[in-house]
């Protein structure tokens, strides 16, 4: 028996060489060019757009200086060299990159947008803002997430929907707490899967979200419902189950919840406890069940982690993107409103929004100590995941826990590095990663040849500093300049 290992804490401090002034700079300009340069128009485009003088930064092919991008009715079809000559129309039109960075359009894979109905109709706006140009709405009610997406005026993001968290015979968020709106419904028998996921397709979901208190039979049949219909699946590891078992089926996981419960070395019984527990509840709140076996489990897990048992758990899930959405994760340690950008990003907000979060805030400054043991877990399990070859995909969970639309998922590609990622790496996972998910890789998430144009123009290269990202001078979606 090898005794368990304990794992190496990731340094939670914010760097303060690492100074975000720059990223006012970048700010401020965008703005002044986002009203300048650019009239934010939803004209047809032009049959054909030359994006001339420009340094393509392919999450794949890394970085390629000076090219031209070719853009014919929303689609890239040509990447090529100066020294090229590239046939055009005469009616084309011309742009000078002006050796600025081209990256694709990014994705945030975790998003609600009718978490807080104060936020919902400006959330697409604000993803454009921030360059993402596709999103992935992991739970909420569907024909509301179906109307809303029906009814946004151009130009928006790419929206997929999952409709509604199915949870167990208990649902966490159920609705009777304010501060959980009804995002879940119960699917409480095997028998009710079949049914529920026909219903959810039909009325417009692209794929499935599971949720934690499931029963194993019932998530064995919602997956086989969800395969038989084309439907990729994203789930939390329910606590009934480990992440080795649950992991297979999905094709994303979210939080990295749970997954300490079967690293530790005594992971057998607390499975078992666990599921003693939730089939022993027959009275109270779904929330309540759900988090007392996180109070009760997640530290003694944490601390009692085994390397070898955590490869044998990680190696199954070798399909299954896991969605750190680290940025929740850390936030009671990296307090995202102590960032120098914050002010200016949460004034974009609703006003109402804005007075919430900061009760919200004062609350979060009096826990006081916080312990971080979760937040260094969560940067920890970055690099066992690239260890184990694990696919990790970039997402914010916004508006939960003070996510600002567009501008979390910048933070979360920061942590992504602060992980152990490669700039090009966390690139990766918020653009060719999520599209795997829904199988669309061949379409979406690069700049070469058939990929659908949708763009977004830096100030300077996000491979040398990841936090370039957010210095922002254009967006463009299917082929057209929005910002
Ligand atoms: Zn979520």
């Amino acid at each position: 028996m090898q005794a368990h290992r304990t794992f190496d804490p990731v340094p939670l401090q914010h760097d303060p060489s690492r100074s975000p002034r720059w990223q006012m700079a970048g700010l401020l300009l965008w703005v002044l060019v986002s009203g300048g340069i650019f009239s934010c128009s939803s004209d047809a485009p032009p049959t054909q757009l030359l994006i001339e003088n420009v340094n393509v930064v392919d999450p794949v092919n890394g970085l390629l200086e000076k090219r031209q991008v070719l853009i014919e009715d929303g689609v890239i079809t040509v990447v090529a060299d100066e020294s090229q000559t590239v046939a055009l129309s005469s009616d084309a039109e011309r742009f000078d990159g002006q050796e600025r960075f081209l990256i694709p359009g990014l994705w945030d894979m975790h998003v609600h947008f009718v978490y807080d109905a104060n936020l919902t109709d400006q959330m697409a706006d604000l993803f454009l803002d921030y360059g993402v140009t596709s999103v992935r709405d992991t739970g909420g009610d569907i024909e509301q997430l179906a109307e809303l997406r029906r009814t946004l005026p151009l130009p928006k993001p790419n929206i997929y929907i999952s409709g509604p968290l199915l949870d167990g015979k208990f649902v966490v968020y159920d609705g009777t707490d304010p501060s959980r709106p009804a995002l879940g419904t119960g699917v409480p028998e095997p028998g009710d899967a079949n049914a529920t996921v026909g219903a959810l397709q039909d009325a417009g979901a692209d794929f499935i979200k599971i949720y934690e208190l499931i029963q194993p039979e019932t998530y064995a049949a919602l997956a086989d419902a969800a395969v038989e219909r084309d439907m990729p699946i994203a789930s939390h590891v329910p606590l009934m189950m480990t992440a080795d078992t649950a992991g297979p089926k999905a094709g994303s996981m979210e939080h990295l919840r749970n997954i300490e419960l079967a690293c530790a070395s005594n992971w057998q019984e607390l499975l078992d406890e666990r599921q003693q527990r939730i089939d022993g509840f027959t009275e109270g709140l779904g929330h309540t069940l759900r988090a007392g076996l996180h109070s009760d489990q997640r530290l003694p897990a944490i601390a009692a982690y085994d390397e070898k048992r955590c490869n044998q758990v990680l190696d199954p899930l070798i399909d299954t993107i896991q969605v750190p959405t680290l940025r929740l994760n850390t936030m009671t340690h990296l307090k995202p409103f102590e960032r120098d950008d914050w002010p200016a990003a949460v004034s974009a907000l609703p006003q109402v929004t804005q007075d919430a979060w900061r009760a919200r805030i004062a609350g979060l400054t009096q826990i006081q100590p916080v312990d971080p043991t979760f937040a260094r877990w969560s940067l920890f399990l970055i690099e066992r995941l690239q260890a184990r070859g694990v696919p990790i995909g970039a997402g914010t969970d916004t508006p939960i826990g003070l996510g600002i639309p567009g501008y979390s998922l910048h933070t979360e590609l920061e942590l992504l590095v602060k992980g152990g990622m490669t700039a090009q790496q966390a690139l990766f996972a918020a653009t060719v990663t999520p599209a795997t998910f829904f199988r669309i890789e061949n379409e979406i998430g690069q700049i070469s040849p058939g990929m659908r144009a949708d763009l977004v123009l830096l100030h300077n290269n996000p491979l040398a500093d990841i936090r370039h990202t957010r210095g922002i001078e254009a967006v463009m979606v299917n082929g057209e300049w929005v910002r």
